[in-house]
């Protein structure tokens, strides 16, 4: 029940563990990070505790500065490995907090385009919603925009892309999301906490918000798709 995300310019797996520790007293049942290294999109699970996943990460290890983390509170689907996060579906890799009230019907609109799902979790639709945009020439922003519209819950998201070591975007409605400053790097979390490793300059994004994301900045748009301005703050965990 925790996310976070990193355009860094270090390695982004270990940070991303740390990350996720710092939302752990959300609880959660299974773990997972993808990373983008040249392009290459790949990404490791585990169920249960968090040194499960590190232990995993020590036999396999995933290269990259580009990455995006999730602690998971089963919803819908059964805690395992294959239902645990990053989800994935071609070029796309999503995470998410909440819940896809209509994944359903989701599913069937993508069984009519060939995309099957291979989990029971509602946030797969999130995936494949936008592989299915990508595969009818939609760019990332353009599909990653297309699926938010047909979302019906409460959903904080971050995808990455196959080929894209300089792209995150982000999207929150019904559940927290903040994006993260740093110098040449930006980052995204579900809260300040989880991003005080990194950062302590934050931009809350507001209800219906998306953002697109690069080392260079942030873009942010209202629901309407209008670009936004939302503040930048300076947070004092007092860490
Ligand atoms: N509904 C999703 C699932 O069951 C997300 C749960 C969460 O917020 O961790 O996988």
């Amino acid at each position: 029940c925790g996310i976070v995300g990193i355009l860094g310019n270090h390695e982004a797996a270990p940070i991303l563990v740390e990350s996720l520790k710092k939302l752990e007293y959300r609880g959660y049942d299974s773990a997972g990070i993808a990373t983008v290294s040249n392009g290459r999109l790949d990404r490791r699970r585990a169920v249960g505790k968090l040194v499960n996943l590190s232990d995993l990460l020590v036999h396999e290890p995933l290269a990259g500065k580009t990455g995006i983390g999730h602690i998971r509170w089963a919803t819908h689907g059964a805690a395992t490995t294959g239902n645990a996060h990053p989800h994935r579906s071609g070029p796309v890799t999503v995470v998410h907090n909440g819940i896809i009230e209509n994944y359903r019907e989701l599913r069937a609109e993508l069984a009519e385009a060939g995309l099957l799902p291979e989990t029971e979790t509602d946030s797969e639709t999130v995936a494949l919603m936008t592989r299915m945009y990508m595969d009818r020439g939609l760019d990332p922003h353009e599909a990653a925009v297309a699926t938010l519209k047909k979302l019906d819950g409460a959903f904080a998201l971050l995808w990455l892309f196959e080929g894209e070591d300089d792209l995150m975007i982000a999207a929150r409605k019904g559940a927290p999301l903040a994006i993260g400053h740093g110098e040449g790097e930006m980052f995204a979390g579900s809260d300040a906490i989880a991003l005080a490793p990194m950062t302590d300059r934050i931009t809350y994004l507001e209800q219906g918000d998306y953002a697109f994301i690069t080392r260079a900045g942030v873009e942010i748009f209202d629901e309407a798709g209008r670009l936004a301005n939302r503040d930048e703050q300076r947070i004092d965990l007092g860490a």
